[in-house]
């Protein structure tokens, strides 16, 4: 790549050689038929398409672009519970204390279902659980993630603590911050090597995947949908669609409740062992209380620090993002002012209004998405969750399933409001609110 740096404009994911996801796809076309039609071949579409194929159904998913070209194999691979957005206290107000209790147990169950499917399976996709340290990037939000810490604690039993700032070198080569909360329960993986697990289990399993097969149309209704492609017309029973941040125009009631934010990620160059255990002593994954957020950590190998947060354009454009996401690293970690970044790239993430994940049924179409830039746990247990819906088990019952998927008046999926959010949310930041 050209400009005033060079980088590989690529994730540094796909530089594994054991990423082959174009190893799984059909070489021949769709069958006009099928019991399922999964629309998107990322986590959600996959995982859907496991428990789907193992349960005997004939599962065909169609990928627009080819298997984790979406989030899947872009992300920073941090794993967590995602609470939701508002808090405990915030959903407690949305909808009554049980309801909050019940929404935020099922994001805890979400991660530990991952650990678990990951062992399960034995995908290789070098899991670790070793915690996030979450620095407070000012005093006063010191305190209120005490206040958090305090609650989930009490309420969930989670086992999160403080780190006041004297002791946050155990934790970080950072000054930045002061103080912070570790979540000791999280881990980090290689994203690329989840889904490339994934795409093999799920073709193992007897699922079809097709590539460049961007599905223009949905009719009909359950037990008799038709699914349009430029070329092609296919006939199934259920259909799921699980494209979240990819979500096309044509399918417009999706769109319409989605609003697409691109999230961009950085690699740095090789780094000694004893350099990266000086910026992340326990090698945890990190983040902290910006509102527009940075997520950092050391690559599954080792070697290099990935960095990521919020680009400020939909559009890829890594000449504006890769110097913001260096400019910031730089500032937590001023001793890697000579570090190159070697990788930069990006994908688009799906945020919803009232900062929820959805899972559904609309016209005898199922769907899960919206995971708001927190998807590694969610997308692979929500698919299955939709999967088990299509399939008729109760199991499949989430505890999102009566929350109201909404769109705002005159809203298109055009998110035209994201550059004055983006900017009023960097000028509280730098006022430290
Ligand atoms: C840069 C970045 C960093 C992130 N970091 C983290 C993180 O550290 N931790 C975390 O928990 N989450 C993170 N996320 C979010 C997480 O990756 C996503 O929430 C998750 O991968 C969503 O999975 P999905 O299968 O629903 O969607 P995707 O993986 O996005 O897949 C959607 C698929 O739908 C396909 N598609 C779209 N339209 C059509 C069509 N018309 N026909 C057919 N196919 C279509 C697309 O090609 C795409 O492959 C990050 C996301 C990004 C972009």
């Amino acid at each position: 790549m050209t400009g005033s740096e060079t980088f590989i404009h690529q994730p540094f994911w796909w530089s594994d050689s054991r990423f082959q996801p174009g190893s799984f796809v059909q070489p021949d076309l769709p069958p006009k038929k099928s019991d399922v039609v999964i629309i998107g071949a990322g986590y959600t579409g996959l995982s859907a398409a496991l428990t789907l194929a193992r349960a005997g159904r004939s599962v065909v998913v169609l990928d627009a672009e080819r298997p984790g070209w979406g989030c899947s194999a872009r992300n920073g691979g941090l794993l967590g519970p995602s609470f939701h957005k508002l808090g405990l206290k915030g959903l407690e107000r949305a909808y009554g204390k049980e309801k909050a209790r019940a929404i935020m147990r099922e994001s805890l169950d979400s991660m530990r279902s991952l650990v678990s499917f990951v062992e399960k399976e034995k995908i290789d996709c070098e899991l670790v659980m070793r915690g996030r340290f979450r620095g407070a990037v000012h005093p006063k939000h010191y305190d209120s993630l005490a206040r958090q810490v305090e609650i989930m604690q009490r309420e969930l039993g989670l086992n999160v603590h403080m780190v006041p700032k004297s002791e946050q070198h155990y934790e970080i080569g950072s000054d930045l911050y002061h103080g912070g909360a570790v979540y000791e329960d999280d881990g980090t993986l290689q994203p690329a090597l989840l889904l490339q697990g994934l795409l093999q289990k799920a073709t193992e399993a007897g699922a079809k995947i097709y590539g460049e097969q961007a599905v223009q149309d949905i009719s009909g209704s359950e037990g008799k949908l038709e699914v349009r492609t430029k070329s092609h017309s296919l006939m199934a029973r259920n259909v799921i669609v699980a494209t979240n941040g990819y979500t096309p125009k044509n399918l417009k009631w999706f769109r319409r409740r989605l609003i697409p934010i691109r999230s961009a990620v950085t690699a740095t160059e090789e780094l000694p062992p004893e350099k990266i255990r000086e910026l992340s002593p326990k090698l945890r994954g990190h983040g902290d209380t910006h509102r527009l957020v940075f997520y950092y950590r050391p690559s599954a190998d080792g070697k290099r620090m990935i960095f990521g947060g919020r680009a400020k354009d939909l559009k890829d454009n890594p000449q504006e993002y890769v110097p913001y996401l260096r400019n910031a690293m730089r500032r937590i970690y001023p001793q890697l002012q000579s570090v190159r970044v070697e990788y930069g790239w990006s994908g688009v993430v799906a945020y919803t209004f009232d900062h929820a994940p959805h899972v559904g049924e609309v016209d005898g179409v199922h769907y899960a998405m919206g995971y708001c830039g927190s998807g590694v746990g969610r997308a692979v247990y929500f698919g299955r969750k939709t999967a088990l819906k299509v399939l008729g088990d109760p199991e499949g019952r989430t505890e999102l399933d009566d929350l109201p998927f909404k769109s705002r008046q005159l809203y298109n999926g055009s998110p035209w409001f994201m550059p004055f959010m983006i900017r009023w949310h960097a000028f509280a930041d730098r006022m430290g609110w």
